[in-house]
């Protein structure tokens, strides 16, 4: 086989066979396959999509392109739960501690930042001696002794994803409904879990900017874990503001902690409950989301799920020490407070550009393995909704020197509209949840 036909053909808009998509598989994970050549591919795929058929072989192709986990030698119903991606979105960090605190394993593999997204994986690093480098056997080890696992993909599972992936963050070939399914789905149903919950994010902070397209993602990945036995729920959630108010990787642990302490409530807060709530009643511990939400909630409030996260910081080196003392996690130097230029109502927040300043302070990548500052990033003050005076601080941004904090804030600026009337209505925090007996 040929590659380039295989280029022109999707360039075409034409449809691939099972083994035009294996052989692209194959090619990107034995190396074979030069980076132009799958970049050009993935931005064909990009611009003229995929049929279920093409999309559902490249899922399994790339589940299989490595070894698959077995999660059989840890007890009970295991349950992963992925985030589309998003900004500020810092939901893992909270719910897996509290799912895993009712006795409901979570063995996760999670991601690095993609495009303006954040990543599980990124903010796990910036906890000194955290070890996100777990093999195989310590994982099934950690799922078995405390039922919590976060960690990066090992080496055998899905490389392919692990290559498109960090191509596609720097190839603008992210926001494909067909390359994402695939890319999460792949992971997932290599991982092992028997349920899972997708977070589908939805607005202009998402790679889905509206609810069609969402849905179409959601039921596109929601189908595929169902045919290979994997009960599936996926949540639509609103990312039309960032769902937390920092922003960056060790900013947002510090948010997570704050939440799993009590002290912060929010969308944050919600959107993790609700999360979590569907983990657990795919995996038949509650009968309603309120039983599960307020079961979440309980362990927030009797310290458990905080005690759960010490668990997790303990088993994978990650020094403990951080949850009373903020000052042992990364933080930038430099500081810029963005303040506002006129008085008024927030009515807008262009999400995405929101995410593009974080990459600025160097919270995100912007070319292939670049090392992040894992103290930078932004801490937002205001809300869509809010009334602001000119002058009034909307964001603090922190970076390695004030040069990045200036670019960070004038991407910030332009992501905040500020208008003399409040907007009429805000987009909903959740739109939609599709259960499997949906
Ligand atoms: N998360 C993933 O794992 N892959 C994507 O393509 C997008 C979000």
């Amino acid at each position: 086989m040929n590659f380039v036909d295989i280029i022109i053909k999707k360039r075409d808009g034409k449809k691939l066979t099972k083994e035009e998509i294996a052989f692209f598989v194959k090619g990107v994970t034995d190396g074979s396959l030069p980076d132009y050549q799958i970049s050009s591919l993935l931005m064909a795929i990009l611009l003229n999509g995929m049929e279920a058929e093409e999309t559902a072989h490249l899922t399994m192709e790339m589940a299989h392109s490595g070894g698959m986990f077995d999660l059989s030698s840890v007890e009970g119903f295991k349950v992963d739960k992925h985030s589309t991606g998003g900004v500020a979105d810092t939901t893992t960090l909270i719910l897996a501690p509290l799912v895993a605190s009712v006795g409901v394993p979570v063995v996760k593999m999670s991601g690095r930042g993609l495009g303006f997204s954040g990543g599980t994986i990124d903010k796990l690093e910036s906890i000194p001696g955290f070890r996100v480098d777990v093999t195989e056997e310590e994982a099934l080890r950690f799922g078995r002794e405390s039922g919590i696992v976060l960690m990066s993909q090992t080496d055998d599972l899905t490389p392919a994803d692990k290559k498109l992936y960090a191509l596609r963050d720097v190839t603008g070939t992210v926001d494909s409904i067909p390359l994402i399914a695939a890319s999460i789905m792949s992971k997932k149903i290599a991982a092992g879990a028997d349920g899972i919950v997708l977070d589908v994010k939805c607005g202009s902070g998402a790679f889905m900017k509206d609810l069609e397209s969402a849905e179409k993602l959601a039921t596109t990945m929601a189908d595929m874990g169902r045919h290979v036995g994997r009960k599936v729920t996926a949540v639509i959630s609103g990312m039309d503001q960032p769902l937390g108010m920092y922003i960056g990787n060790s900013l947002e642990v510090m948010e997570a902690l704050e939440v799993l302490k009590g002290n912060v409530g929010g969308d944050l807060l919600e959107v993790s409950l609700i999360l979590g709530a569907n983990m657990l009643l795919l995996a038949g511990r509650v009968e309603t989301e309120e039983e599960g939400k307020a079961l979440l909630l309980e362990q927030i409030k009797n310290g458990k799920g905080l005690a759960k996260f010490r668990e997790l910081l303990a088993q994978q080196g990650g020094d403990v020490h951080i949850i009373d003392n903020y000052d042992l996690l990364p933080l930038s130097p430099a500081k810029l407070e963005v303040k506002a230029e006129k008085d008024g109502y927030i009515t807008r927040m262009d999400t995405a550009r929101i995410g593009r300043a974080s990459q600025e302070t160097g919270a995100g990548r912007m070319f292939k393995g670049q090392p992040l500052d894992f103290g930078a990033g932004i801490v937002m003050k205001k809300r869509t909704g809010d009334a602001i005076a000119t002058g009034e601080t909307m964001a603090v941004v922190y970076s390695e020197n004030e040069e990045k904090c200036r670019s960070a804030a004038d991407f910030l600026k332009k992501a905040i509209t500020i208008e003399e009337k409040q907007a009429a209505k805000q987009p909903p925090l959740i739109w939609k949840i599709i259960r499997q007996e949906d």
